[in-house]
């Protein structure tokens, strides 16, 4: 028997999502998240999707990441997918900062998980927590491999010139400071996707692809190589967000400094928690941004046209880096299910080939769909966008072409 399931762990800070899936044919198991974790008012939901039976839920406290790790493998275990179970063949982690050095899913070895704390600097929200998920996961599950999914990884390919700020170059080396761009594994798989459903290999087309959640980035895709991405150093840069100002002169940031007296701390606070959608109208969900705009709200209305402004702005941008798009792509929360950000960022953009067919774009539906009139010069598409699939189809390939190098070329 092959071992064929892949467990797929993202770790935050406080939080613990998985996906157990079936790499067969790609289903999911089950999956779940622990919520608060160090709280006392921890969660944790557990739904087993290929028993049939409804979510769990557990809500004793969970001390830590590990404690976290043994709730959910009990969970598991209760459905008759332990850990230690040898269907399991890998254990795959989200890791959101890869540096320049990860351009590819990585075996987990000592000299890996070294070189992913040192890039805590770069990455202090993220890489610790994602360090902590692969530290808990090795301890309870020596004898599994585990591997690294960047989210950085797919944007390695981009070129220095899209790459490097322009900024004094030894300072910029002495402290790493360059875009590394993030959303990786869903702008990879969504471009991917994107090529299947035109009907072509991912070589043959260049895609925009528009990763809106409620942090949100752009990539410009040429021939399946990212080529340029909106988020830089870290997450902050780019797209308005639902809480991050995305860009803004950096300027601003010396001059609350000086003329508000804020600390360093208080300015992070404020363009990554206060700012956004959030910071605009008070609201980050675009659900409740619509549903104000239609009641006449004001404060909403500015929100929505300063968050597609910028979208526009990007699209436009992605589009001269490309010169020639076959597809615009829409994905995460917002893509997928706001039309009316679909139709407003391509509003006006006829002579450019984009247009949006009013119709299409009103459908609500789960599956990859094309949303431009027929006779349009670029796609326009919808496409769902599924990290954990990309991160446990990278995993077991990754895996899987260990073992075979190991047991060498069939007879
Ligand atoms: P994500 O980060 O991809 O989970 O996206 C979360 C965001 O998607 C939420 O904050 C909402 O702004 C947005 N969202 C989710 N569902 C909808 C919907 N039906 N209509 C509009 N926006 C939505």
């Amino acid at each position: 028997m092959t071992a064929s399931r892949v467990l797929v762990l993202n770790s935050g800070s406080s939080s613990l999502k998985y996906q157990l899936l079936d790499m067969t044919d790609g289903s999911r198991l089950a999956l779940g998240l622990v919520e608060r974790i160090g709280e006392e008012t921890s969660r944790l939901t557990h739904t087993p999707l290929a028993t049939g039976g409804g979510e769990r839920e557990r809500t004793d406290p969970v001390a830590d990441h590990e404690a976290a790790l043994k709730a959910v493998s009990e969970e598991l275990d209760a459905d008759g997918y332990g850990l230690d179970s040898p269907e399991l063949a890998a254990i795959g982690h989200r890791v959101v900062h890869g540096g320049k050095r990860f351009t590819e899913p990585t075996v987990i070895d000592d000299a890996v998980l070294a070189e992913i704390r040192r890039l805590v600097p770069v990455a202090p929200l993220h890489n610790p927590a994602n360090i902590t998920g692969i530290t808990t996961a090795q301890a309870l599950n020596p004898g599994v491999p585990q591997v690294a999914v960047f989210d950085t990884s797919f944007h390695t390919s981009m070129p220095e010139h899209a790459s490097r700020y322009a900024i004094d170059v030894e300072t910029a080396d002495a402290h790493r400071i360059r875009r590394y761009g993030f959303h990786g594994t869903s702008h990879a798989y969504v471009s991917r996707q994107t090529a299947a459903l035109l009907g072509k290999a991912p070589s043959d087309v260049n895609v925009i692809v528009l990763h809106l959640g409620n942090g949100a980035s752009a990539s410009a895709v040429r021939g399946g190589r990212c080529v340029d991405t909106s988020m830089g150093l870290t997450p902050l840069e780019g797209l308005v967000m639902g809480t991050r100002s995305g860009d803004i002169d950096p300027a601003v940031v010396f001059h609350l400094g000086r003329v508000a007296g804020m600390s360093v701390d208080e300015v992070d606070e404020l363009l990554n928690k206060r700012s956004g959608l959030v910071g605009l109208c008070g609201d980050n969900d675009m659900r409740e941004i619509r549903r104000r705009i239609e009641e006449g709200d004001e404060a909403a209305r500015l929100a929505f046209d300063i968050y597609v402004h910028r979208l526009k702005k990007y699209i436009g941008a992605y589009y001269a880096v490309l010169g020639r798009v076959d597809a615009v792509v829409f994905t995460a929360g917002v893509g997928e299910n706001a039309a009316p950000v679909r139709e407003a960022a391509l509003a006006g953009l006829e002579e450019l080939g984009l247009a949006v067919d009013s119709d299409l774009n009103a459908v609500r539906s789960g599956e990859a769909r094309l949303i431009s009139p027929q006779e349009a010069r670029v796609a326009v598409a919808v496409v769902p966008t599924d990290e954990e699939l990309e991160i446990a189809q990278q995993t077991y390939a990754l895996v899987s072409a260990g073992r075979a190098g190991r047991e060498g070329p069939a007879a």
